[in-house]
């Protein structure tokens, strides 16, 4: 029999709850930790459409990448994530920068979806030194592509329709060999790929004067959404978690 609280266990296995950054909100954030689970439901984020599902399919925990609560709140009232949860009995664990450093995490799902090769981190907490952490990748794609083949090879990636890839069309070299990924907002680490070797950077939430910035360093800033470069890696927290609980169903939310 597994709780709710053996699961946070698993998930602390998964994506190491001490490596978390310190403004991040991961970990058991809303529900009864002695509650026996028979069903998981795993998402990118807890909305009110994921909390029904996971109510209609009688799941007893939801896992999100997001936070279901990140700021302090002084509330809790009806129509908020947080409080249809706990009004229905659901537990959600969060593993947020946690699983977006965890070997086999967001990163490790995003630079695999690419194909990208000989792999180093694109950040690194004591660089050249063992155990610290580490967040995104550079990585050689399987072989040199043009701008506009690499752009289809992103979209293929992430499963998204032709032109959801933005980025300055005459930015960066014209022949792309290795490239840097982080997924999610991470142009905080933009500055890092071209010492890395990279003609290409993937992230999400790129800001037009970023794209700008980037052009200048001769680094070809692609913005293939917040929400894709981190989805990607859903399906795998569903496998880890299912390998990790044997026995509950653990389930890929639809929405
Ligand atoms: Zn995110």
């Amino acid at each position: 029999m597994y709780t709710v609280a053996s699961a946070a266990e698993a998930l602390d296995r998964i994506a190491p709850l001490k490596t978390q950054m310190d403004w991040d909100n991961s970990g058991l954030l809303v529900g009864d930790p002695s509650r026996e689970i028979t069903k998981i439901l795993v998402a990118l984020d807890a909305t009110l459409s994921v909390i029904r599902e996971a109510e209609a399919l009688g799941a007893e925990l939801i896992v999100t990448h997001h936070p279901i609560i990140f700021h302090p709140i002084k509330s809790l009232l009806a129509g908020t994530p947080p409080y249809e949860a706990a009004s229905r009995g659901i537990a959600v664990y969060s593993a947020h920068t946690c699983y977006d450093m965890a070997a086999g995490g967001v990163n490790d799902a995003l630079a695999d979806a690419l194909g990208l090769q000989n792999r180093v981190p694109l950040w690194e907490e004591h660089p050249g030194q063992e155990g610290g952490r580490t967040l995104g990748f550079a990585g050689n794609l399987p072989c040199p592509m043009s701008r506009e083949e690499f752009s289809g090879w992103v979209e293929e990636a992430l499963g998204q329709r032709p032109g959801f890839v933005r980025y300055l069309p005459d930015a960066g070299p014209e022949i792309i060999r290795r490239v840097a990924v982080c997924g999610g907002a991470g142009t905080d680490c933009l500055k890092d790929a071209k010492p890395l070797g990279c003609e290409a950077y993937i992230t999400g939430d790129v800001r037009h004067h970023q794209y700008l910035e980037a052009a200048q360093m001769g680094l070809l800033l692609m913005d293939a959404g917040h929400f894709a470069t981190e989805n990607v890696a859903m399906p795998r927290l569903r496998e880890q978690l299912a390998k990790a609980l044997p026995g509950v169903e653990v389930l890929l939310a639809s929405c």
